[in-house]
């Protein structure tokens, strides 16, 4: 077992709907739909994107937001129980989120270590909210992820490793198709199905726990 390593999505994964799109819905002037098209139609970058939709919010709104998301964001049922069957199984579990510190960590508080986290981070100390980039692309990616999944899978796993990447969209397909395996919901399921990818779908946590324990009978 120990030759696994999950790497795992945040949002829309492990809460039940995507942060980002709930804070701008909340607080954003209505520019901020055009920027979310841009980045679906990928005419502009995740980092672009990401980057220019936090710059339309106010550094004070801070406070606000974070009791906003803990108020509002659900965390998929056996998330727990998943954190705990990773460790108990010695599976390396990493969470590599296209969100941001200042959410991401408080939702995941007395569940996961910061160290075990990846995710972009927000500047407070401007007018408006910067986004900085301790994650970005390596050399051998090109496509401004902001957050780079693909290059964090090549950072933190090796060869010898059997890869299993759980995630829910289109953010996540660059490192689906680097893993060994993909739990997949929602876009990225329907990604996975389309290019013939090895998955299996979930919808809890619970799914997930049941799939890798029968991961073996399908030779992965
Ligand atoms: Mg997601
Ligand atoms: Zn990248």
């Amino acid at each position: 077992m120990s030759d696994k390593v999950i790497i795992c999505d945040f949002d829309g994964t492990i809460t039940e709907t995507d942060n980002i799109i709930a804070i701008m819905k909340e607080f954003a002037p209505p520019e901020w739909d055009a920027l979310k098209n841009g980045v679906l139609s990928q005419e502009i970058s995740i980092k672009e994107g990401v980057g220019k939709m936090f710059q339309l919010l106010p550094s004070s709104s801070k406070t606000q937001i974070v009791e906003f998301i803990l108020q509002h964001a659900e965390i998929r049922p056996g998330f727990q129980d998943f954190v705990r069957y990773a460790k108990e199984n010695n599976i390396p579990l990493y969470i590599v989120s296209g969100g941001i510190d200042f959410f991401v960590y408080p939702l995941l508080q007395g569940l996961v270590n910061e160290d075990q986290i990846y995710c972009n981070v927000a500047n407070f100390s401007n007018e408006q909210i910067k986004i900085e980039w301790p994650n970005s692309c390596d050399e051998q990616c090109t496509n401004e992820c902001g957050c780079c999944k693909p290059s964090l899978i090549r950072q933190l796993t090796n060869t010898n490793q059997k890869k299993i990447v759980i995630g829910d969209s289109i953010t996540d397909l660059q490192a689906a198709k680097l893993a060994d395996f993909v739990i997949a919901r929602d876009l990225l399921l329907e990604k996975c199905k389309e290019l013939q990818l090895p998955h299996q779908s979930f919808t809890t946590f619970f799914d997930v726990m049941d799939i890798l324990d029968h991961l073996e009978e399908v030779s992965v």
